[in-house]
């Protein structure tokens, strides 16, 4: 059951951090079983599944009179598939490349919006996974105030896909520490304060190190079906 999977979260979760439900290659029906169990804040990874999802549900949302969703895009974007993604989305939590964040602030500048962000960083071991390094970060952050139609909300990261806790522990510890030393360099980006680390198999780890946003598919919808 949806519910009975977010409320044993929820008891475990310490307050004041959010739980994203990630909702991805899930009908829109399990979204609404995890909206009547009082989730709010939804994940999606494929733009046009995302926007299919957006526009069914929101008149579900206006119909009922109902409190809105928060959508938060957590997948690769390309930049061809922006409009898809950026008018629906609260917060983009997979920026991950400095043409994208380009796009995305044009993007914005264009349509007269300001698109809240989440910089993606290279934290597994594997070569394949996307995501800035930890200078290029520094670098988007010094030039920050080239970027006026982004806000600039904290770091995404994914740990080493293992069981072994140690590297887990490792990985999140790294992006912990590197967080904190943002938030003293860069104290002008008051809205710089989200640490999105912790999926079904880690987020409690990444509860002792730091994270304020844990996305959770399975344990909440159970496996996917591809
Ligand atoms: C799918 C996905 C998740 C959720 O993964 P689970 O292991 O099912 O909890 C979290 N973050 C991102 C970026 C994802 O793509």
């Amino acid at each position: 059951m949806i519910k009975d999977n977010i409320d044993k979260i929820r008891k475990e979760l310490p307050s004041g951090v959010t739980l994203v439900a990630v909702s991805k290659y899930h009908p829109v029906e399990a979204i609404k079983e995890a909206y009547e169990a009082g989730q709010r804040v939804f994940g999606e990874n494929r733009p046009q599944e995302f926007e299919k999802k957006v526009k069914e549900l929101s008149p579900w949302i206006a119909e009922g009179n109902r409190e809105a969703i928060e959508w938060h895009f957590i997948g690769h974007l390309q930049t061809n598939k922006l409009k898809m993604v950026l008018p629906y989305a609260n917060l983009v939590q997979s920026v991950d490349s400095l043409h994208l964040l380009q796009e995305i602030d044009k993007w914005g500048r264009v349509n007269d919006r300001i698109i809240n962000v989440l910089l993606e960083i290279h934290l597994g071991a594997e070569h394949t996974k996307q995501g800035f390094k930890e200078e290029e970060v520094l670098d988007i952050l010094f030039n920050a105030e080239k970027y006026r139609n982004v806000r600039f909300c904290g770091l995404m990261g994914m740990a080493t896909h293992t069981d072994d806790r140690d590297l887990i522990s490792a990985d999140f510890s790294r992006i912990d520490s590197f967080m904190a030393y943002l938030v003293d360099l860069f104290p002008e980006l008051d809205s710089f304060n989200q640490l999105s680390i912790g999926m079904s198999d880690d987020w409690n780890l990444a509860v002792q190190h730091g994270s304020t946003m844990v996305r959770v598919g399975t344990s909440i919808f159970g496996e996917r079906q591809y």
